[in-house]
């Protein structure tokens, strides 16, 4: 089928700022003040090299809005949304844990939760096939009534659930490969039986109190929950494995009508905030599965939504290869570090991390199955 790849992109993503951050935590005696590992670099890297190479003129741009009350009320409390209101007005605020914001921030992420709504929408007017949401504020660490690890709202969730409210989706996965664990879906869509969360995620790394294989959705939505929670290390070999044996099936045995991506690169090699090493090749090769999934099944309706990445010279030609894949179209463009990190000595799979993957694997025979 003839693919047009969506792109959402705002220049107002780039203005949002967390404080005053050094790394992960906030600067003041004893901690130096320095910059944010979640900041504007590696996103305007990103955008910068579409420009750059052209490959932005192969993709058809969406153009964001800013979410409605009533559309983030679909998965956040009205508490929450309260009190990011009162803290949009503070200099500095905390949102929760990592949760952080300034001045204005609230009004960028309803503009970025819009984009990830805009890109379902273009979707299901057929404007686009698929489309990658390049967005920020990030999303997939946000819970119903808190925002954590740099996210403020539930992006990836909030679009699940405007697929289904707004375009009756009966069921709609996601399928997080971002290495730090997808809490908010899974916590947001526990116990409902039409959303299946499928987490990729680096073991008890963050947060450090969820992602366990044990989590498997609440008592009406049993099994529709997956955690792969892979041991730090893991390469190539790890991750095509658990696409193959775990993500894969648990789609075809669930058979949604939309799918999601909460799509983070920090599980690419030489990430300040991941252990694994993944190469932009892999990224690509999972971004082709799930896209022969959809085309054969639902018309090709996929959904990137932007989420960690933190190595601004790595992330962006990471990003570029699962935009080449989702439009099927190449820039030209050399990864310079892609060979690289595909010949590192690591990629093979461990048996720790394939008896930890089979495990995961056993779980899908309890994904409740779909239609057809
Ligand atoms: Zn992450």
């Amino acid at each position: 089928m003839e693919r047009r790849t969506g792109f959402v992109w705002h220049e107002r993503y780039m203005w949002h700022e967390g404080g005053r951050i050094a790394g992960i935590v906030p600067a003041g005696y004893p901690v130096e003040p320095g910059s944010p590992h979640e900041s504007v670099a590696t996103k305007r890297r990103i955008k910068n090299l579409l420009d750059a190479s052209g490959f932005i003129d192969q993709l058809f741009q969406v153009k964001p809005r800013e979410a409605t009350r009533a559309e983030l009320l679909r998965v956040h409390t009205p508490a929450y949304l309260d009190r990011l209101e009162a803290l949009n007005r503070e200099a500095e605020g905390l949102a929760g844990l990592d949760g952080f914001m300034t001045r204005g921030s609230y009004d960028i992420a309803r503009l970025s939760a819009g984009g990830a709504l805009a890109a379902v929408d273009a979707i299901y007017a057929g404007a686009v096939t698929n489309a990658y949401a390049l967005i920020r504020p990030v999303g997939h660490h946000a819970e119903a009534d808190q925002g954590m690890g740099f996210c403020l709202l539930s992006n990836a969730a909030l679009a699940a659930a405007h697929a289904m409210a707004a375009h009756g989706a009966a069921r709609v996965a996601l399928v997080d490969i971002d290495v730090h664990h997808g809490n908010g879906a899974q916590r947001i869509f526990w116990n409902d039986p039409r959303v299946l969360t499928i987490s990729l995620h680096q073991d008890a790394w963050f947060p450090a109190d969820c992602g366990a294989l044990d989590e498997r959705g609440g008592p009406d939505a049993f099994g529709t929950n997956i955690n792969v929670p892979l041991p730090a290390g893991c390469g190539w070999g790890a991750y095509e494995t658990t696409f193959q044996t775990v993500v894969m099936p648990a789609l075809e045995r669930f058979r949604p009508d939309f799918v999601i991506v909460p799509c983070g690169f920090d599980a690419g090699a030489q990430d300040p905030l991941g252990r694994m090493i993944l190469h932009g090749g892999a990224f690509a090769a999972m971004t082709e599965m799930l896209l022969a999934f959809c085309e054969r099944t639902i018309g090709g309706r996929l959904l990137f939504t932007h989420e960690g990445g933190y190595n601004p010279y790595t992330v962006p030609f990471m990003a570029l290869a699962v935009l080449e894949t989702l439009s099927g179209r190449q820039s030209g463009v050399t990864d310079p570090l892609g060979e690289v990190f595909a010949n590192m000595k690591g990629h093979a799979l461990l048996p720790h991390q394939a008896q930890l993957i089979a495990e995961a694997a056993a779980m899908v025979a309890d994904v409740p199955g779909g239609r057809g």
